[in-house]
């Protein structure tokens, strides 16, 4: 009865014929043992999930060799960049952030009244944090890096960002966005959170666990950071529903989803590389999932060639260039990119 209802209700947005790859979301997920969880969850929603939040946190925090205590949890990543904005607006000055970079958060910041000065990424679209480095001043009150960075796909390396969380200095909040780190090789810098709490690391359920829909992310930070984000949270830790909750931790107990997607990942962009590689479209070697390419040499409007054949997602984020990112979909979804580029 539910898959009925549910399906002729999302009929619209589910047409088979229509390919969506705009949003990085996960064309896999939400892996079996997560879907088990949540249904079995519905049931137990009218109750608070206090107990589940707990087991989230310290599974979460196990995964990391951290406390409960250094997590905190909220309705997605996204609800948490938003907190941390709020949290460095307590004192007015600034905020750095290479660009073009995820950028959700930037209006509120702003709204709030920080300063968000923008810096240009290198010519090879790779963060530089030697230019981040050189424009920090008394002001800056929090650096954003999105690692690996959205929209570009770039992955900073992993010594030369542990320089600068360590040369960083303690009064400026580094907002490390860790969104797409299981689909790189690079490790995460959270077992860095004890020693600098000036350090806060955002990651995510909406990508490799493939649970966008499920509104569930969480901070990694300082006992004492974490502390201070959730209470400003409205109520602390409670954002995710009970059965987002439960999908989250049987995600956690559950790598080997993990690392299907990730092997998808890698196969389903190759064929995307190959494509681009056909029509001689430059990119930018990716280590996440989506890709950035130049569309500027290609004879034709791509984003139509693709939307005539009900391919929805490449968008641009850098305006007056013909720069495009496009998530990455099934091994078919994107045979399917290859087959109407070739058409
Ligand atoms: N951070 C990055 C870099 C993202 O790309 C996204 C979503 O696309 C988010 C955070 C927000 O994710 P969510 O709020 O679904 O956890």
């Amino acid at each position: 009865l539910f898959a009925n209802v549910f399906n002729e209700q999302l009929m619209p947005y589910q047409q088979e014929s229509i390919i969506k790859i705009g949003s990085n979301e996960n064309p896999h997920g939400p892996g079996m043992a997560a879907k088990k969880a949540m249904i079995e969850a519905v049931s137990g929603s009218n109750r608070y999930p206090w107990d589940v939040t707990t087991i989230l946190r310290e599974k979460i925090g196990k995964q990391f060799n951290l406390k409960k205590e250094n997590v905190v949890i909220g309705a997605g990543s996204s609800e948490l960049l938003g907190v941390v904005s709020t949290w460095a607006a307590l004192q007015k000055g600034t905020v750095l952030s290479p660009d073009p970079t995820f950028r959700l958060w930037i209006p509120a910041a702003k709204r709030l009244g920080l300063d968000v000065k923008l810096l240009p990424l290198t010519t090879g679209k790779a963060i530089d944090l030697n230019t981040v480095n050189n424009a920090i001043d008394s002001k800056t009150k929090l650096i954003y890096i999105c690692n690996p960075n959205n929209p570009t796909g770039t992955v900073i390396p992993p010594a030369t960002l542990e320089t600068f969380i360590k040369n960083t200095p303690k009064q400026t909040t580094i907002l490390l966005d860790e969104a797409y780190t299981e689909f790189s090789n690079e490790p995460s810098m959270a077992h860095l959170v004890n020693e600098y709490p000036n350090l806060v690391v955002a990651k995510t359920f909406s990508k490799a666990y493939g649970m966008a829909g499920a509104r569930v992310g969480y901070v990694l930070a300082h006992a004492d950071t974490a502390k201070q984000l959730s209470d400003l949270q409205p109520w602390a830790n409670a954002g995710a529903s009970a059965v987002s909750l439960a999908g989250a931790v049987a995600s956690i107990d559950d790598p080997s989803f993990i690392a299907f997607c990730k092997q998808e990942n890698i196969k389903a962009r190759q064929v995307f590389y190959d494509a681009l590689n056909e029509h001689q479209i430059p990119f930018i070697t990716s280590h996440t999932s989506f890709v950035y390419f130049d569309t500027s040499g290609y004879s034709k409007d791509f984003r139509s060639v693709l939307e005539s054949s009900n391919i929805f997602g490449a968008r641009t984020f850098e305006d007056g260039t013909k720069w495009l990112r496009l998530s990455i979909g099934t091994v078919s979804e994107m045979q399917a990119v290859a087959k109407a580029l070739k058409s």
